[in-house]
């Protein structure tokens, strides 16, 4: 696997590389790398002729200094685990690589529309304008024909299909399937920071959004089924609630009828342990 940490390097290897007439699948990435990682790599190498990751710790999407100090960083460890998927290059830039004049004053070319104000928007104020800062940034330097991202981060990948869609870029995104423990718990970077107690409690919020989509074939309405999933999660202890919604798909706004939407999804995230858990099911 070939190690880029400055652009104009790693554009002289991959513009050699789409002479030779590959295709470049790319998959951006914070590190702390986990099975759900390595499989947007594995998809990006089998269906390119080179599969790209860059690992960046992005600044501008933490607004939470100390949660951007705490972000883990085992580098060598990422690399090995890189190299066994198939990952044939690697893009490591500092910084200053990224914002060479600096990251502030980046006046967006997408209209976010309601998109980025809602769920984790809400949540957590800025992180998606910084998020499709860096998406757009990395976009312009590795210039893949495709873009994996993991549906784990619905809302996220939905906002980088309308900005692809909306500022006609020609990269195609590729949204890969969210990848469980065996107990279901979705794969974070954040689990390894779960206590024991928590770390056994937490499939329950599988099993939750897995109820609801049994209700939702059993002929509950949009409301009911939340409803449902709010009582079941205010029943168990230590579960702290940031948001409960089923959503239109595209628009990421909450219907009242099944029929609003094409592709509805249930969207959750809960603070279990101190620790921001995010998961979420079509249905
Ligand atoms: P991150 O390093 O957290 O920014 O994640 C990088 C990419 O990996 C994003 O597109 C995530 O959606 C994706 N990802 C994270 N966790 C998972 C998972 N459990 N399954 C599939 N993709 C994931």
């Amino acid at each position: 696997m070939w190690i880029f940490k400055k652009i104009d390097s790693l554009q002289q290897y991959l513009n050699q590389q789409r002479k030779d007439k590959q295709r470049i699948g790319f998959a951006p990435t914070m590190g702390a790398l986990h099975q759900g990682h390595l499989s947007l790599l594995s998809q990006a190498s089998r269906e390119n002729g080179l599969a790209v990751a860059s690992i960046f710790v992005n600044p501008t999407q933490f607004n939470d200094p100390n949660d951007l100090e705490k972000y883990p960083r085992p580098i060598e460890n990422d690399i090995e685990m890189l190299t066994e998927a198939g990952c044939d290059v690697l893009f490591l830039p500092d910084v200053s690589e990224i914002y060479p004049t600096g990251s502030r004053n980046w006046v967006s070319p997408f209209n976010f529309g309601e998109l980025a104000r809602v769920m984790e928007g809400a949540h957590r104020p800025g992180h998606f304008e910084g998020m499709a800062q860096v998406v757009q940034r990395l976009l312009d330097i590795v210039q893949p024909d495709r873009l994996y991202m993991g549906q784990k981060d619905f809302q996220q990948q939905t906002i980088v299909g309308a900005m692809l869609a909306q500022l006609q870029l020609p990269t195609e995104l590729i949204c890969c399937a969210i990848v469980r423990e065996a107990d279901g718990l979705a794969m974070s970077s954040r689990n390894i920071r779960l206590s024991p107690t928590a770390r056994a409690q937490a499939p329950a919020i599988y099993a939750l959004l897995q109820q609801a989509k049994k209700d939702r074939k059993n002929g509950l309405s949009p409301i009911q089924v939340r409803a449902r999933a709010l009582e079941k999660l205010a029943a168990l202890p230590h579960f702290e609630l940031d948001y409960l919604e089923i959503v239109d798909a595209k628009t990421l706004q909450p219907i009242l009828n099944w029929h609003d939407a094409a592709a509805a999804v249930v969207c959750l995230t809960v603070r279990l342990d101190g620790v921001r858990l995010l998961d979420n099911i079509r249905i």
